[in-house]
């Protein structure tokens, strides 16, 4: 027997990374472990099958996905209580990441189930490493807000960030997206990672504004990751917004809206400032 999965021992859960598309991208314990577990716990049934099938597999299969973690949680604490092996596998990529996993794993933490995790593909990781940008310091979200007002604050809170920011996001929101980055975060540089190990993998590099220009010109389709370079170190601390809102009121005089003045003071003046807490300072001055 592998020691990938032990025998007569107590339950175990097993966090398996599965393929974000090219399905060469599995590790040889992965695939041991799901041949060898009582049962897998997935949460695409559809996508797993394809998987198995790929690689002859034909362990009994579990959804477990947002909708039903509550119950489907349940029976899987029950059987890995009761000294089964079950492994954990998201749609793609690394279970807990953007899916319920983490749920799952905070449960058998609680009672003191044992857990592994099997690394393997992330598409946040594999995005970051090909981005050209800092990878020492960055920060996740997931996915933002998709009301543009939720997700501008969203972006507010994380404009000061000096790290490399992380997001993922859907082809149909992501020129909406990239604007609100834009006008929040202001034009850093950014990659667009879409289609990792797929046929059609692209990766676009340049400023929010190039890449979105890029985009917005023809149809976004597929699976996309943005990594957006974090603000200027120290630049927050520098940056006197009274000065600022002067400076904008100026070139109000001079007959530029006031979106238009704030872009071009953050643009010239303040590149780590926020444009939407200068659009705000500015109308608060007016009031
Ligand atoms: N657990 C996964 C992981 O570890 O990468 C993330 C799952 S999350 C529900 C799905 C999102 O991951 C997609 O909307 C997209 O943002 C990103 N993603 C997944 N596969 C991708 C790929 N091949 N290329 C680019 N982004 C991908």
């Amino acid at each position: 027997m592998s020691d990938a999965v032990e025998a007569g021992h107590d339950g175990k859960l097993y966090l398996c990374a599965t393929p974000i598309g090219n399905l060469q991208d599995i590790t040889l314990r992965v695939l041991e472990t799901l041949r060898l577990a009582d049962l897998v716990a997935a949460e695409d049934t559809r996508r797993t099958r394809q998987l198995f099938s790929a690689y002859d597999i034909h362990t009994p299969l579990l959804s477990y996905r947002e909708q039903n973690r509550e119950a489907a949680g349940a029976k899987i604490i029950k059987r890995l209580e009761e000294g089964e092996t079950v492994a954990l596998v998201s749609d793609a990529g690394t279970p807990g990441i953007s899916d319920p996993g983490q749920h799952l794993v905070a449960l058998c933490v609680e009672r003191g189930i044992p857990i592994e995790s099997l690394p393997g593909p992330n598409a946040a990781i594999a995005a970051l490493v090909l981005s050209g940008l800092p990878t020492d310091r960055f920060c996740f979200e997931g996915f933002l807000p998709r009301k543009t007002g939720a997700r501008r604050k969203a972006l507010e809170a994380i404009a000061r960030d000096e790290r490399t920011l992380l997001f993922h996001e859907s082809p149909a929101r992501v020129v909406d997206t990239l604007g609100d980055i834009l006008d929040v975060l202001g034009d850093r540089r950014m990659a667009l990672a879409r289609e990792l190990t797929k046929k059609f993998e692209t990766v676009l590099r340049g400023t929010v504004s190039s890449v979105r220009s890029t985009i917005a010109a023809g149809e976004v389709k597929g699976e996309i990751v943005l990594v957006v370079e974090g603000a200027p170190p120290g630049a927050a601390d520098t940056i006197d917004e009274a000065a600022a809102v002067d400076d904008v009121m100026r070139l109000k005089e001079q007959g530029l809206s006031l979106k238009e003045a704030v872009a071009v003071v953050v643009e010239e003046q303040a590149p780590g400032m926020s444009r939407s807490a200068l659009y705000n300072a500015a109308l608060k001055r007016n009031a």
